[in-house]
């Protein structure tokens, strides 16, 4: 029988909280990155988050979930373990290629492989293996324990029973899962990616505040969160990656990241996780 372990590559923002998410929803976890410092700082958030969660009655005991995550930075463990792998390194084609190249050595073909990659091309990303029919796009969103959507995204040669098992999955994961042809962006960055952009660009104009400009989508257009504190929440070091590519391959400059942006990100304010972006988190 195929075992319960889910296998993390990336222990920042997005593997800890798919991690946490696993853990709750009863899932053995092991989650790797590329220094026991970060594997440390992974394991922390997640516990945080966890103790948090039980304080609110989200979950009974905090422990026991915390319990059922493994720390390492041993991809070949991760490789052993796991029955469905989701990498969450950087947004960085070369990095990815590196990691579905030595996963697809390491793993049993029936290991399923996916990628949260926010934009990238799947089929890129499984060129590298001899076993891309096992590749998938596994797109969650920050933070996945609060984000109901999972972005499945099939490859070129995606196989259909990879697609089959990544949805019962995301149904164990208590997410709802929409399917996404392998295309720039897929269906959330490409939208997202604009709104984002522009209103970053509004702020640079000096069109309004970056409060006023969230404020008008929250109340104006009925979005849950404006679009500059989303990024804060994002990460404006991925975006400008995910822009700068989406950029390059639909050839449309909607997409590219500002200037105000890209000193915000030359300068380490990334938002949320460096304590500023466009808001101050340090004193929210
Ligand atoms: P992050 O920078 O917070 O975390 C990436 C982690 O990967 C870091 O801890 C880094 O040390 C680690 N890493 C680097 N190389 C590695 C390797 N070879 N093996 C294992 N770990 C490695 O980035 P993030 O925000 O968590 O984004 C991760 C992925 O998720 C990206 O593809 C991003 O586009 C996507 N994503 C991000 C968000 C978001 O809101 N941040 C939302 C959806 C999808």
């Amino acid at each position: 029988m195929a075992s319960r372990t889910i296998g993390v590559v990336g222990a920042g923002t997005m593997g800890s909280g798919i991690a946490q998410l696993a853990a709750q929803q009863g899932f053995d976890v092991v989650v790797r990155d590329i220094e026991q410092e970060l594997v440390d700082d992974g394991l922390a958030s997640i516990e945080d988050n966890l103790a948090e969660a039980e304080e609110r009655e989200i979950i009974e005991d905090a422990e026991a979930v915390f319990d059922l995550v493994t720390g390492t930075t041993d991809l070949a463990m991760v490789a052993e373990e796991a029955s469905f792998i989701v990498e969450a390194a950087p947004e960085e084609m070369d990095i990815k290629q590196a990691i579905f190249e030595e996963l697809d050595e390491l793993a049993d073909p029936d290991v399923v492989l996916g990628s949260n990659t926010s934009s990238l091309s799947i089929t890129d990303i499984a060129s590298v293996t001899d076993n891309p029919e096992r590749v998938i796009g596994t797109h969650f969103f920050n933070p996945p324990v609060k984000m109901k959507l999972v972005e499945l995204v099939t490859g070129h040669h995606t196989s259909d029973e990879t697609l089959d098992r990544v949805e019962a999955l995301a149904d164990d994961l208590g997410r709802e899962s929409i399917v996404v042809d392998d295309f720039p962006g897929f269906a959330t960055s490409r939208l997202g990616l604009v709104l984002g952009m522009e209103a970053a660009r509004m702020v640079q104009e000096g069109v309004a505040s970056a409060e006023d400009i969230d404020t008008a989508m929250e109340l104006g257009y009925n979005h849950p969160m404006g679009p500059l504190k989303l990024g804060d929440y994002n990460g404006w070091d991925v975006r400008v990656e995910v822009g700068e590519y989406l950029a390059e391959e639909l050839g449309a400059d909607v997409y590219r990241p500002p200037q105000i942006v890209k000193k915000m990100v030359r300068a380490g304010d990334y938002g949320v996780k460096s304590g500023r972006g466009f808001y101050d988190w340090d004193e929210e």
